[in-house]
């Protein structure tokens, strides 16, 4: 290998370093109907991605569906019939308001109680918001 193949391959190799620590990719949810319900297939798969509790998400998921639901391994089973979309939009409002920090918009954020309130500490810039 010569100096310059060599550089080149460092190049390259820092660009894609970059680019994953940098990038958040909102995560796409699958859905599919069960008769009567709706079942988000990759429920937990999101949940670790954002790093945030099931229960916790999947009230939030409920509540702003206007539904009620269950998780059943890595599933989340929802009454009703909810279009992809749909659903699609309440993750992401459920990531504005309890993974992106307030401040830098990174996903490298924490939930924490402090005196019975609920905040969000974010690793990244240290910014605390309260919920
Ligand atoms: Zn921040």
């Amino acid at each position: 290998m010569t100096d310059y193949e060599e550089l080149l391959d460092k190049g390259i190799e820092q660009a894609e370093d970059l680019g994953s620590g940098d990038r958040f990719q909102m995560p796409e949810v699958d859905t599919r109907k069960d008769g009567s319900k709706t079942i988000i297939v990759n429920f937990s798969d999101i949940a670790s991605k954002f790093g945030r509790d099931e229960k916790h998400f999947s009230k939030y998921i409920q509540n702003d569906l206007g539904t009620a639901g269950h998780v059943e391994g890595k599933e989340l089973v929802l009454n009703g019939e909810f279009r992809r979309g749909n659903v699609q939009r309440k993750v992401e409002s459920y990531a504005d308001d309890y993974v992106f920090c307030g401040e830098c918009s990174r996903p490298d954020t924490k939930l924490t109680k402090e005196k019975g309130v609920e905040i969000m500490k974010c690793q990244a810039c240290g910014a605390r918001t309260p919920l």
